[in-house]
């Protein structure tokens, strides 16, 4: 076909469509290879060109090699099959300056379906993604050092970084930045930080991060790492850049650097390694303080023993999330003995937690973590809500055990719904609130002003409180006195040894709360000794290998069934 008639008719149809579209709009023809036939004044005055340079010319004449080859194959691939394509698209004009278009290229098609000519339209959008890229620098970079912030590491750790590999951590600081800004000024500080990030970009691969953690705080993250030689040599490249002064105002200022280490393989973490950064980055703060200790102007890794807590703190926090409703709790029993006539008054219910891949993790390992993970709330109600169970079960059966001690977390007792958690739990349980003792710590009633109105209102239902523990925490007679407490329990290291200073203090509790009549429990009873100097002292009731270790409830049932507890019958 005629290339005259061709554009005569694209001009045609170009008529009805500037109709159309408004006068903004840069608009141009060109044939099915991309040579530019027709450009408007709008294409012309962005793109810098004369309409002569520009007719006869490639359409690519404005390709500013923003986008991937890709990009562009899509875009004929489609037009080529007769489809309009839409997309926005950064040129560059004559003068090289960008200038951002959305753009629609609609082709004109023969009789067969096949493209013989495109029209493009397009808008400028240079000032809207312009726009777009300033919130997105003010969202994800540091305005300073232009350095990524967290915001930008978390969406780098979700997409590029590979969880097969190994990460490592590096917290640099620099050292003494303090008297540089004091001798120098703030000014000559920020100029420090801005030259350092950019030499910091030298040392690293693209696959790395450096993140401008605030004031003279860098935090690097070496992606694929191999071992500790290969953390080594970014190292010695970061310490090679502070051999060069910094030179600000004429003044060549030398600054030194303390880095911290840590390194850890993803991959074991699976979906938490988001937190597990978290604390790879606190590991690396930590060994950048040693780091300091030593004078500075060095680097230290966290130890291997720091390594292996975090790893099992990671493996323990992954599995402790499911544990309650994969059902790896449970409850054993631990009987309380009246050391007067050496009969059972009652158990105190410990939290058991069993897990297939750790297996038997001790309450004092993982209750300090429920408590950090907020989960002692929801596990806490579970244990009461279970013992309740037992207590309620054993008493229809005959076993009238009195008495069930259960331990209560600080953060459950302060959390505001306590007492109706446990008023619910006794409704629902029909357990007798006499029956129920909880167990607190001195540290929980510190506060006094804040736990006094809990205490009272578990006291209206019913329930018995003790204190757990005494003696290891800051008592106060004062509290003593004034909160409605039923039970002292003297804590077990004083049991434990029971030398003179011991037996002070053993006294001393005992005298105390027979005073302002407290029941009084010991401890951690495991000898003959240790037995007979308590019932001596006239101490009310004992607890202790001695008489049993903790058991579960049928383990329970029958040794109470059997022997009524004597001493030694387990
Ligand atoms: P605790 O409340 O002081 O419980 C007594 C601890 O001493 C228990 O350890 C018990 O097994 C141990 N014990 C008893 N007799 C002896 C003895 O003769 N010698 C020695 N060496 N130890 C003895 P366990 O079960 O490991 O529990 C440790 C702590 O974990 C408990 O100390 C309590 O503070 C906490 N805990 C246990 N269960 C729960 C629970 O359900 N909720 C909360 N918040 N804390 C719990
Ligand atoms: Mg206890
Ligand atoms: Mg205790």
């Amino acid at each position: 076909m005629n290339h005259k008639i061709e554009l005569e008719k694209a001009l045609r149809k170009l008529k009805d469509i500037e109709l159309a579209l408004n006068e903004s709009s840069i608009v141009a023809i060109t044939d099915n290879r991309g040579i530019i036939q027709f450009a408007n004044d709008k294409f012309c005055n962005m793109s810098k060109y004369s309409r002569n340079e520009l007719i006869g010319s490639r359409q690519n004449i404005v390709n500013s090699g923003h986008h991937s080859q890709d990009f562009f194959k899509e875009m004929w691939r489609t037009i080529g099959r007769g489809k309009v394509w839409k997309g926005e698209i950064k040129n560059k004009a004559k003068d090289g300056t960008y200038y951002w278009v959305d753009t629609t290229i609609v082709p004109f098609l023969k009789e067969n379906g096949r493209p013989y000519q495109y029209i493009s339209i397009r808008h400028d959008i240079t000032k809207r993604i312009e726009y777009e890229e300033t919130i997105k620098q003010m969202a994800y970079y540091d305005p300073l050092t232009l350095l990524p912030n967290r915001n930008l590491l978390n969406e780098w750790l979700n997409e590029y970084v590979n969880k097969e590999g190994k990460l490592a951590v590096l917290f640099l600081d620099i050292d003494r930045f303090k008297s540089i800004n004091d001798n120098y000024g703030h000014r000559t500080g920020d100029m420090i930080l801005k030259e350092l990030a950019k030499r910091l970009q030298t040392c690293i691969r693209t696959s790395d991060l450096i993140v401008r953690q605030g004031g003279d705080e860098f935090v690097i993250f070496l992606t694929d790492v191999d071992n500790k030689d290969d953390i080594l040599k970014v190292v010695q490249r970061i310490k090679k850049q502070f051999n060069v002064p910094f030179t600000v105002n004429g003044n060549k200022i030398i600054a030194t650097t303390s880095i911290g280490i840590s390194l850890e393989k993803m991959s074991q973490y699976e979906s938490d390694y988001l937190d597990l950064v978290e604390e790879m980055i606190r590991q690396a703060d930590t060994a950048m303080y040693h780091a300091k200790q030593n004078g500075g102007n060095s680097h230290c890794f966290i130890s291997d023993d720091q390594n292996d807590e975090l790893r099992r703190y990671y493996q323990l926090e992954q599995e402790i999330k499911h544990a309650l409703e994969e059902d790896e709790f449970s409850i054993v029993y631990q009987p309380l003995i009246n050391l007067r006539n050496d009969k059972i008054t009652g158990v105190e219910a410990l939290l058991r937690w069993n897990n297939e891949k750790l297996g038997s993790v001790s309450p004092g390992e993982f209750i300090p973590l429920l408590e950090e993970l907020g989960l002692i709330i929801p596990v806490g109600n579970w244990v009461l809500q279970s013992v309740c169970d037992q207590m309620v079960s054993w008493h229809k059966k005959g076993f009238s055990i009195d008495r069930v001690a259960v331990n209560v977390s600080p953060i459950q007792f302060v959390n505001q719904s306590f007492v109706h958690d446990v008023k619910e739990i006794i409704r629902e349980t029909k357990m007798d609130p006499v029956w129920l003792e909880l167990e607190i710590t001195e540290g929980t009633i510190l506060n006094i002003d804040k736990v006094e109105k809990t205490l009272k209102e578990l006291r209206d239902l019913g329930v018995h409180i003790s204190i757990d523990d005494f003696g290891t925490g800051y008592s106060s007679l004062n509290y003593l006195k004034r909160l409605p407490i039923n039970t002292l329990k003297i804590d077990q290291s004083f049991i434990r040894d029971l030398d003179v200073n011991d037996e002070v203090i053993v006294n001393t509790i005992i005298t105390m709360a027979k005073n302002l009549q407290f029941n009084i429990i010991a401890e951690g009873i495991e000898t003959d000794y240790q037995l007979s100097y308590l019932k001596d002292q006239d101490c009310h009731e004992g607890q202790g290998y001695y008489f049993s270790k903790p058991i579960d409830a049928r383990e329970l049932e029958q040794a109470y069934k059997c022997t009524s507890l004597k001493p030694n019958a387990i």
